[in-house]
């Protein structure tokens, strides 16, 4: 097929079926035909990379010049970048197609996507349930058929938990190998764009592309992008793989961990040795990263403050009413938490009882998973304690909503790459088999997902 074709396909599942998914907040329909058209062009020319003319969708929160990007908030929603963001750029420069942007929570804040100003996005198999969060859209997105892959971004799960529950599968890069220029931050320290995608084939694909150094990102690392589809078959006889149990524990759910188990002895049956390790410190993750991330996005959602960007209150009185309006307006009531959390932990006489304790706290689980992994090459369990739940469940219950993040959170302070590749139903709903390695193996985690695969 050609490209105009495919995004014409695709383009009409959009228009058949987001009314009931609710995964795009903007759908780029003219450009993305512009796009295909080019793309055909290209091939036609033999001036082709393997991405030109796949049609994509990327989180709203990447800017891309001249098509809205919302971020899931009111605060945003009249606000077109005046730039691209590196990873929307190095696609589109590939050759890809956009087809639009796709819904999340709020800032990427949440873990179900019932925090976007857009409405909650609603699982495509099963559409009472929530797709996960905050990269619910792109999730949905893929596993409804509405675009080939889509980007998301992981600040403490957001790219891998919605992968599980769409039963997809999603990458969270090490920190630094993608650069973050043009994503608006959430929690700088943590934040990184990754792939999801069908397979790990195909998110290896799209990692070829979205990796690499980036000068406008100086925590971007100038390190050399191997081809990660190259690997892809490696057979993975001697594979050592860990068990930390602390992820085998109380709050995991006994059918999905049934399915992982299942999942672990699909890989000995491919030649893996598996043995159980200690992460003990998994269960401080929560607390710190709950401190941690709220500090830097009070740091980070400063910026919006009615005056120069988003959204801006009607017929302020006064400079101190213009901020407080616009912002009390203009976010919603999670982002809100998280800012005062936030800027508490960050205050006078509190900083170093809250947040240089969770920085040392940090440090310490970075520690455990680099002692694991002198005696492990990858680690696995669960990506999340349960499947997918019904929209509204824990809508009343922060705290049974941040423990959802419990296996995914620690990768992020310890700033591993990690990746959920779909393992199983329960109840007819997918399940995620989380695969952890060490900084800068995203290709041994791929090559891993693709094997099992
Ligand atoms: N669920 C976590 C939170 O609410 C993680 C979000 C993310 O990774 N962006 O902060």
């Amino acid at each position: 097929v050609s490209s105009v074709e495919l995004t014409q396909h695709y383009l009409d599942r959009i228009k058949q079926l987001n009314n009931k998914i609710n995964c795009f907040i903007t759908v780029t329909e003219e450009q993305a035909l512009e796009q295909a058209k080019a793309a055909d062009t290209a091939i036609a020319a033999g001036n082709a990379s393997p991405l030109t003319g796949i049609p994509l969708a990327h989180k709203d929160l990447f800017c891309t010049e001249g098509v809205k990007t919302s971020c899931g908030s009111k605060m945003l929603d009249n606000w077109v970048a005046p730039y691209e963001s590196t990873v929307t750029g190095n696609l589109k420069a590939a050759g890809t197609v956009t087809l639009g942007k796709l819904n999340m929570d709020e800032f990427a804040m949440g873990g179900s996507n019932e925090n976007s100003f857009y409405g909650p996005v609603r699982n495509p198999w099963n559409k009472e349930m929530v797709p996960g969060g905050s990269s619910g859209g792109s999730a949905a997105a893929v596993a409804a058929g509405l675009a080939v892959a889509t980007t998301g971004t992981d600040t403490g799960g957001s790219i891998r938990q919605p992968a599980s529950m769409c039963g997809i599968t999603g990458l969270k890069p090490t920190y630094g190998r993608v650069s973050r220029w043009g994503m608006v931050a959430f929690a700088s320290s943590l934040d990184q764009a990754g792939p999801m995608a069908r397979t790990a084939q195909d998110a290896a694909m799209l990692l070829n592309v979205m990796a690499g150094f980036d000068p406008k990102d100086s925590t971007c690392m100038d390190r050399a992008v191997p081809d990660y589809t190259a690997t892809l078959d490696q057979p993975l006889k001697g594979l050592r793989i860990g068990l930390p149990k602390e992820y085998f524990a109380e709050g995991l759910d006994a059918k999905v961990e049934q399915v992982i188990r299942d999942a672990i002895a699909e890989y000995e049956k491919l030649g893996a040795t598996v043995k159980e390790i200690s992460l003990p410190r998994t269960h401080h993750s929560v607390a710190a990263y709950y401190v941690i991330a709220p500090a830097e996005a009070s740091a980070n959602l400063s910026r919006f403050d009615g005056v120069r960007f988003g959204y801006r209150c009607e017929d302020p009185k006064d400079l101190e009413d213009l901020y407080k309006r616009s912002r009390g307006e203009g976010f919603g009531s999670e982002v809100k938490n998280r800012i005062m959390v936030g800027a508490y932990a960050l205050s006078a006489g509190y900083y170093d009882a809250y947040y240089a304790k969770a920085q040392k706290i940090r440090r310490l689980i970075r520690d455990d998973f680099l002692k694991a992994f002198e005696e492990v090459d990858v680690i696995m369990g669960p990506t999340a304690p349960t499947p997918a739940f019904p929209i509204g469940a824990k809508a009343n219950d922060p705290v049974a909503m941040y423990l959802g993040d419990i296996f995914t959170i620690s990768t992020n302070l310890a700033g591993l790459p990690g990746m959920s590749v779909p393992a199983g139903f329960v109840d007819g709903l997918p399940v995620g088999l989380q695969i952890i390695g060490p900084h800068f193996e995203e290709a041994r985690l791929l090559n891993a997902g693709h094997q099992f695969q």
